[in-house]
């Protein structure tokens, strides 16, 4: 059987009073995402732009605090490795500084700073800058991940989406068991392979591939699609088909991850997306059954009145309520998703 792609369609019907109490009715589009089986609720809402970014307020807030990112702090304000692990107390790598992270997540939990600017807005962020922070994870993991199995590579980008500060980072976590999402992921792709012995993210690619509506193609090593069922109302992911981990890519394989994550962020640049989370979830051994997945998932505030975009169906029912469906992000990013 192959990979079910499910869709269950709710319909409500009332009388509108937006046209004169005439009776309507609304299709709510509910989709169980084949890869990890989380639900989304697509909501037929008419689309609202989202005007330009603006982070007026977090750069006024921010005025006068000092912050441990920026390259004249770092050695004074931010926390270094146990001389043990590292000598040199921290990892460098062109602008990229990795440490620890000092609010840990996991037994193993680094920050790793990307930019030497202060504030950088998502289109002025470089493939080059965010590549040398993804090497630098992964050298993080080499190092210090001894005997874990599971990682992550994770960013809150601006306070909407649970950013401490406002300086460009990203965030690793390595450890023995999986995140509740990474064993959702883990426990599907083993049962596909049992039953269809074939690889679940190649008969993901394959669908999406042939269905059209979502696809974007490949960068480097992974192929981007919208994801099916979106944890976001933009949900970019990126797939790296091969078992590949982010350890067992080149550097020029690196790159090209980070040119994809590019083009996610000057399109959320231009769609007036100003706060995102990124994951890149990542084996840290070969045997874990773990393949590489990378989101990109906006936090707007919706206009007019700034309305969060994550409600009681996220935090309690664990559903996500999208106001887009992934097919129309797809129709607003094609246009420049080029070579
Ligand atoms: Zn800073």
């Amino acid at each position: 059987m192959p990979l079910k792609f499910q869709a269950t369609r709710a319909k409500s019907r009332f009388l509108d009073p937006f046209n004169k109490f005439a009776p309507k009715e609304v299709e709510v589009d509910i989709r169980s995402d084949p890869l990890s089986g989380d639900r989304s609720r697509i909501l037929a809402f008419r689309y609202r732009d989202l005007g330009k970014i603006d982070h007026s307020l977090y750069l006024e807030r921010d005025q006068g605090r000092p912050c441990p990112f920026c390259p004249q702090n770092v050695d004074k304000m931010a926390g270094r490795f146990l001389p043990e692990l590292v000598p040199e107390g921290l990892l460098r790598r062109n602008e990229a500084v990795c440490m620890p992270n000092v609010f840990p997540y996991e037994g193993l939990s680094t920050v790793v700073v990307m930019t030497k600017q202060h504030y950088r807005r998502p289109g002025q962020i470089k493939a080059a800058q965010i590549s040398d922070a993804l090497l630098l994870a992964a050298e993080s993991f080499r190092r210090l991940a001894v005997g874990l199995s599971y990682g992550s590579v994770n960013s809150n980008y601006m306070m909407p989406a649970g950013a401490g500060l406002i300086h460009p980072h990203l965030q690793t976590a390595g450890s023995r068991s999986p995140t509740g999402f990474q064993a959702k992921l883990q426990a599907r792709a083993r049962a596909f392979s049992r039953r269809e012995g074939t690889d679940i993210v190649d008969a993901y690619l394959a669908h999406e591939r042939q269905d059209g509506s979502r696809w974007l193609g490949r960068v480097g090593p992974a192929v981007w699609t919208v994801a099916y069922a979106p944890r976001g109302i933009y949900d970019l992911m990126a797939l790296v088909p091969g078992g590949r981990g982010l350890l067992d890519l080149n550097k020029a394989q690196v790159m090209g991850l980070a040119q994809g994550i590019v083009r996610v962020l000057k399109f959320f640049e231009r769609a007036g997306i100003g706060s995102f989370n990124l994951g890149l979830h990542t084996a840290l051994r070969p045997d874990t059954g773990l393949y590489t997945m990378l989101r990109l998932v906006s936090r707007v505030h919706i206009p007019p009145i700034g309305v969060d975009e994550i409600n009681y169906f996220e935090k309690l029912h664990d559903e996500t309520v999208c106001f887009l469906s992934p097919e129309e992000v797809a129709q607003a990013i094609k246009p420049h998703w080029k070579d």
